[in-house]
């Protein structure tokens, strides 16, 4: 058992949680790689600081932990996934400022670049689903992408279906499950299965394989066999916003056993699905180019 999964263990007992009241909760995309496509971003959403899956294999590489947002936000002491703070006024803070947006048919929203919306708190506190309640209620945005890597998605398929604007973004960065840096078998085919399960409920999902680890050689096959209407591919030379410098900073890049700086298995899968006609997309053009409804 490798160190991080011994890690994942103690998630729960290692957790510090905070509460706060926020002032702003959609926090507007000016620059960067969430407006790198021709249909950028106009807004970001997150509720929390921190992320409860920082202590599984994802933590090693998040860049959301090389943000200042977790800096000023964490205690001395604190790891990346060891804490979480909540914006726990979320969705009041989301129906004031979408009652007063001016241009509510141009809004772009990424939900969440720095926090997964579906963390094991989501069960409790619902913050997501009542942010999606109140999204419901404005039927006139232009796109809203809740990306997750979590299978507890599926409790919110009627939440995300009332959203006509709504996206569903699963993470899926491998189909390999003996990866000493990656996810778990379950968590691979739980995953997948869930990707299928929110196609077949109706819902509009993209794939991000992001970033796009070492994987099998039916990767590609079993991706397509999930029915998602897009796929994106990213890396993590070209996503990880600093060219591969965060990422080299991170505890990923100690544990990784291939050049992780070399896109060729990247370019590799993105040619493997080009070839069977998907709709596959490269890196944050690929993020910021989901058609809306304007
Ligand atoms: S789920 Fe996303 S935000 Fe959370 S630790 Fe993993 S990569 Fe970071």
């Amino acid at each position: 058992m490798c160190f991080l999964h011994v890690h994942q263990v103690f998630v729960r007992q290692l957790m510090n949680i905070r509460y706060t009241q926020a002032k702003s909760i959609l926090s507007p995309q000016r620059r960067g790689f969430l407006t790198a496509g021709e249909r950028p971003y106009t807004h970001s959403l997150s509720w929390a600081t921190g992320c409860q899956l920082g202590a599984l294999y994802c933590g090693a590489y998040c860049y959301a932990q090389m943000l200042p947002n977790w800096h000023f936000g964490r205690q001395e002491g604190e790891a990346w996934g060891e804490a979480l703070i909540i914006k726990e006024n979320a969705p009041e803070l989301l129906e004031r400022q979408l009652s007063r947006a001016r241009k509510r048919h141009d809004m772009r929203i990424f939900m969440s670049p720095v926090t997964d919306p579906y963390q094991p708190i989501e069960r409790k506190l619902r913050l997501t689903r009542r942010c999606l309640a109140v999204f419901a209620r404005y039927d006139d945005l232009d796109l809203l992408l809740i990306q997750t890597r979590a299978p507890a998605v599926l409790d919110d398929l009627e939440w995300i279906g009332a959203i006509p604007y709504a996206w569903l973004g699963m993470t899926i960065e491998t189909d390999r499950h003996n990866l000493p840096y990656g996810p778990t078998k379950s968590q691979v085919e739980r995953r997948l299965a869930a990707v299928k399960r929110a196609v077949e409920f109706g819902l509009s999902v993209q794939i991000a394989v992001s970033p796009c680890l070492p994987y099998s050689e039916s990767f590609a096959e079993r991706l397509l066999e999930t029915g998602a209407q897009r796929i994106v591919i990213d890396t993590f030379a070209v996503g990880d916003g600093s060219r591969g410098a965060r990422t080299g900073k991170s505890p990923f890049a100690a544990l990784a056993d291939y050049d992780w700086r070399d896109d060729e298995i990247a370019v590799s899968l993105y040619q493997q699905l080009s070839e069977f006609h998907a709709a596959v997309e490269w890196s944050g053009a690929g993020f910021a180019g989901i058609a809306g409804r304007r």
